[in-house]
């Protein structure tokens, strides 16, 4: 008999692998890792912790590949705002949107911005997010966008979500420094902070926010700095960035509510990943995108919950996953791969996340529920049972 950490039996697992569905199954783990994965009844393994899934359903843990979950206060005010017909641009015009949030976050002590975002944290792992990429973004300036970083880092440490950090130092402009002065920092000390503490860079391209000529500057500084490329792009308009940030080989680009053809040529050709963000749209009341022709064109679609204060407050991969069933196209298993494998390519994990092979962390969830239609038709409910991380229950 061999020596398991832990065993998890008479499962319904979902692999997402090339294994497939296992109607009846084992998952054995040890050292962090899932050493075996296979059908029928256990065997050749004993271990002093052995779960009985039966009736339950086993999927990799969620990645929430585009978060912003670090960032001091609230915006729920801006509910009535949205209920009284403001657009984003208009409540961002008013001094609300992402100014305000770059207000409390540079006003927040480090511990502070600590706790606050460790009540999110919480809540991802509850839902059954077991790796988050947390952007900045919510400082605008060098002192709290490194603060930020410290945050997200300290998060990874102490918590039990790995968390992912990403360099959006270009959110938008800033409102208290001339746009030329503060690109300037982006371009020369902000890409060598983000060099030394991040995974990756962003920008968000798009009305009210960047301008193509700024994002083109931007990527190409940080792609000369051998940073990892994502952007933020289509969200209101199809500016180019989405095809510029694919020709210049970024991982993903995220939102493509407008993308034109010769982008979505572009996102094929380079492989980027293309993650959709539904949360937006339904909290913004936007129409949804349509994923269908990037799946039929077998791109490795993500979905995010795109977390902020102000468009999408929900931290709910299943909410994601539900919307993105109902309202753009997925499949409930496109839906699955896209929070988990695709995800975990978007943010260039998928050698050691996002399914439930041999040799990948144990990242597990255990659902209560038979079946993935169920996760996808019961929305808003929350039926994830038991959350294992890196092979450790939380
Ligand atoms: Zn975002």
């Amino acid at each position: 008999m061999n020596q398991a950490d832990l065993i998890i039996k008479n499962a319904h697992i979902l692999t997402v692998s090339a294994q497939g569905e296992i109607a009846n199954g084992c998952i054995i783990v040890k050292d962090k890792k899932i050493i075996d994965v296979f059908e029928g009844p256990l065997r050749n393994y004993e271990s002093k912790k052995v779960i009985d899934a039966k009736g339950k359903l086993v999927l990799p843990g969620f990645v929430d590949c585009h978060t912003h979950l670090v960032h001091a206060g609230s915006r729920a005010n801006e509910l009535q705002y949205r209920l009284q017909g403001m657009s984003y641009q208009e409540i961002q015009q008013k001094g609300g949107g992402i100014y305000s949030s770059v207000k409390a976050t540079r006003a927040a002590d480090p511990e502070k911005l600590y706790q606050q975002s460790l009540e999110r944290v919480k809540l991802c792992l509850k839902h059954g997010t077991t790796t988050a990429e947390i952007k900045t973004g919510y400082g605008l300036n060098p002192a709290t966008e490194k603060k930020m970083l410290d945050v997200i880092h300290r998060l990874n440490i102490e918590s039990d979500l790995e968390t992912i950090a990403t360099f959006l130092g270009p959110h938008v402009y800033p409102d208290d420094q001339e746009p030329e002065a503060y690109i300037d920092w982006l371009l020369n000390e902000g890409l060598e902070l983000a060099k030394k503490d991040a995974e990756f860079v962003d920008i968000y391209c798009d009305v009210g926010a960047y301008t193509f000529e700024d994002t083109e500057k931007f990527l190409n500084a940080a792609k000369s700095k051998r940073i990892p490329l994502k952007i933020h792009s289509g969200q209101f308009e199809a500016l180019g960035a989405t095809g510029l940030a694919a020709d210049l080989g970024a991982v993903s680009a995220d939102h493509l509510d407008k993308v034109s053809e010769a982008e979505f040529d572009a996102l094929l050709r380079a492989g980027t990943v293309p993650v959709f963000l539904p949360g937006c749209s339904y909290y913004l009341k936007t129409a949804y995108p349509d994923a269908r022709p990037y799946l039929d064109a077998n791109m490795p679609v993500a979905l995010a919950t795109d977390y902020n204060p102000g468009t999408c407050p929900s931290l709910s991969i299943p909410m994601m996953m539900s919307l993105a069933v109902m309202h753009m196209g997925f499949t409930p298993e496109e839906a699955l791969k896209a929070v988990t494998r695709n995800a975990a390519k978007a943010i260039n994990r998928d050698d050691c996340i996002g399914s439930l092979e041999k040799g990948k962390q144990a990242d597990i969830l255990i659902c209560k529920i038979g079946k993935l239609d169920d996760l996808i038709a019961m929305f808003g409910g929350n039926f994830v049972g038991t959350v294992i991380k890196k092979g450790l229950l939380i």
